[in-house]
């Protein structure tokens, strides 16, 4: 199975979540909100298309890239879950690489916030994203869900009434 930016974000998000998400457990609003933060992106930025690629790479799809300025324009409905942002646009960074575009940064959007995050990529990064994938393969493969996460994030999940309407 190809490991995508979707794994790596919901890795970082909640196991189980990554775990209902590559068990084909996917419910219609995930869709939605997919669809929600693309919309937001072309409402706030519809002079986009002219300006950036869209990118097919490895499973993952990157909707924004300045390919004069090499860099990967990532945009988001919130900032409430920044670390899985960040790996999110580093594992695009990674995939470009290994396809030998190099030298390439990024730029997280949040434009309700209206703030932005600069996100580079180092040696380091290249071997925490390698671990990443190990820890991925081995939770997506258990044949065990992980538990609940029972966090606030929970309540902002679309699998927040799957997990626990039982409870
Ligand atoms: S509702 Fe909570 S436990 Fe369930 S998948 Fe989402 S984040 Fe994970």
């Amino acid at each position: 199975m190809n490991i995508t930016a979707t794994h790596i974000n919901y890795y970082h998000v909640c196991h189980r979540k990554l775990w209902l998400f590559t068990n084909g457990i996917t419910l219609e609003h995930t869709s939605d909100l997919v669809a929600e933060g693309k919309l937001i992106g072309e409402n706030s930025y519809p002079q986009r298309a002219e300006k950036y690629t869209e990118i097919e790479i490895g499973g993952s799809k990157i909707d924004f890239y300045d390919a004069k300025n090499k860099v990967i324009h990532e945009i988001k409905k919130s900032g409430s879950m920044e670390d899985a942002h960040e790996w999110q646009v580093k594992y695009y960074i990674w995939l470009l690489a290994q396809n030998n575009v190099t030298g390439v940064t990024g730029i997280i959007e949040y434009p309700k916030l209206r703030q932005t995050k600069s996100i580079s990529f180092s040696d380091s990064d290249r071997v925490y994203l390698q671990l990443c994938i190990e820890q991925i393969n081995t939770i997506i493969h258990n044949p065990v869900c992980p538990q609940l996460l029972n966090s606030s994030i929970c309540k902002r999940c679309s699998y927040y009434e799957f997990c626990y309407s039982s409870e």
